[in-house]
């Protein structure tokens, strides 16, 4: 395999992203961006919308690569969520249809089949947080891993399982009904918690988001901060942040060993706003250890080495 262009797409829930890539010859080489383009998520304007901006968005990068048409390139695209054929009262869809998306308006719709007929062609598509899980594990902080769990702490909270084949290629699972890795939605109190979009309540993305640090800081202090000054003040030893710190940094162990205890892991990758925190890898760590069912972590807990790009350049793994 040599210089074969994709196209990758990051259909998140406040900006769309897509590139072209040219992967070379060694597959563990860092993908070469031929071209790139960025818009809002234009959530609000409705699914149509969103089919034919991502549409757009993808004809007009491979426009600026110079590409004459889409025929000769795979697509990918990566989005919260996953599918399903299963429809509410039980009987079966003959296409795809998303769950589970937060861009809600997508649920229930025939995403992939829509886009595909938009573009012409048929495209490739899986959960961002796999998307991001497979470029780390090829290109990133998980390279080499036999297996590695990407985590996303950002606005929500989602993961991705990716498994190396006996041929040493990575490979995202997505499991028997599309939901493997969804660890955002794992439930620690369904009574007390707080309420979550998903409509039930005490998810771990209820407590490890951003928004939700954010919330949690403005109830203990009844100030509003963004997260970067929330941490700027734990580290120069505000009590009130400290102890926020300290309490979510015990549902992060909790949450994460319940992942390790189940499949083990060689590594996980943390991603999102929230894996800029220094106190996870510290502290977290320590925290994870405490919980796992295990007298030794030997699971390696990392940042992330391709930083915003990875769900995009994973998508453009991805194979129709
Ligand atoms: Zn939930």
């Amino acid at each position: 395999m040599t210089d074969e262009l994709r196209i990758g797409v990051d259909l998140g829930g406040t900006k769309t992203e897509a590139v072209v890539v040219r992967l070379g010859g060694d597959a563990r080489d860092r993908p070469d961006v031929v071209a790139k383009r960025r818009v809002p998520t234009a959530r609000d304007l409705g699914y149509d919308h969103i089919v034919a901006q991502t549409a757009g968005l993808v004809r007009d990068v491979a426009k600026d690569a110079g590409l004459s048409s889409l025929e000769a390139i795979a697509v990918g695209v990566g989005m919260p969520g996953s599918t399903t054929t299963r429809l509410p009262d039980g009987s079966r869809s003959d296409v795809a249809l998303v769950k589970n998306s937060n861009t809600t308006c997508l649920n229930g719709r025939p995403f992939r089949a829509d886009l595909s007929r938009a573009l012409g062609k048929e495209i490739a598509f899986s959960n961002d947080a796999s998307c991001f899980a497979l470029a780390e594990a090829v290109w990133g902080a998980a390279a080499g891993a036999r297996v590695a769990f990407g985590v996303i702490l950002g606005t929500g909270v989602g993961g991705g399982l990716v498994f190396r084949d006996a041929s040493g290629a990575a490979r995202a699972w997505d499991g028997a009904q599309g939901i493997a890795g969804e660890w955002g939605h794992v439930i620690l109190d369904p009574t007390g918690g707080p309420p979550c979009y998903c409509g039930r309540r005490g998810c771990i993305e209820t407590y490890l988001s951003g928004p939700a640090i954010e919330a949690a800081y403005a109830e203990r202090t009844g100030v509003r901060r963004p997260l970067r000054e929330i941490a700027e003040l734990e580290a120069r030893g505000d009590e009130g942040a400290r102890e926020l710190f300290a309490d979510r940094v015990e549902i992060f162990g909790r949450a994460l060993a319940v992942v390790i205890d189940v499949v083990d892991p060689d590594v996980v990758v943390l991603g999102g706003g929230v894996s800029n925190l220094d106190v996870l890898y510290g502290a977290g760590v320590r925290a994870v250890a405490r919980w796992v069912f295990s007298d030794h972590l030997a699971t390696r807990i990392v940042k992330n080495t391709l930083g915003d790009s990875a769900g995009v350049l994973g998508a453009a793994l991805l194979r129709a």
